[in-house]
């Protein structure tokens, strides 16, 4: 599913282009022509390794997608990874945060609620930059992401 990594040496566009505007994609799993790649930027896995207490790390959210998307489709659904019976509850969970979200300030990257699909990448970048503090703060996707990626 995953056959070659493109690193650039700093952010790019959304059409690829490393000169010019509109630069700020950090990384992206392919799609169509690109499908079977994963396109990251040199700068923010850097970034993303030499901070391990910002919650954030590209290199974790691109490949969260990859493997999200490894059931057909990226949709902030792990299905390969998430035992049936987990599903539907996985998908109210997202929903509520996502809601709860509008009225109270989330810890979260606020890029997160952009979409279950995102939320999804930036929880894992907490999830295992800073386990003890997501437990602490958000016990019951703590525990929905431990059975995800069988941390337990
Ligand atoms: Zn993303």
């Amino acid at each position: 599913m995953l056959n070659e990594v493109l690193v650039y040496d700093d952010t790019f566009s959304k059409d690829f282009k490393t000169e010019g505007v509109n630069r700020n994609v950090l990384g992206m799993v392919g799609t169509g022509y690109l499908d079977g790649k994963m396109l990251l930027s040199k700068h923010a896995l850097e970034l993303g390794f030499n901070n391990q207490s910002d919650k954030n790390n590209t290199a974790i959210h691109e490949f969260v997608h990859l493997i999200d998307k490894a059931d057909g489709d990226i949709d902030g659904v792990p299905k390969l990874l998430l035992d049936k019976q987990y599903v539907i509850p996985w998908i109210d969970m997202v929903y509520e945060e996502m809601e709860a979200s509008k009225i109270k300030n989330s810890d979260i990257n606020a890029y997160g609620y952009t979409n279950k699909t995102e939320f999804f990448a930036v929880i894992a970048e907490y999830f295992f930059e800073r386990p003890d503090l997501f437990s602490k703060k958000h016990p019951k996707l703590f525990e929905m992401m431990s059975k995800v990626f069988k941390q337990k």
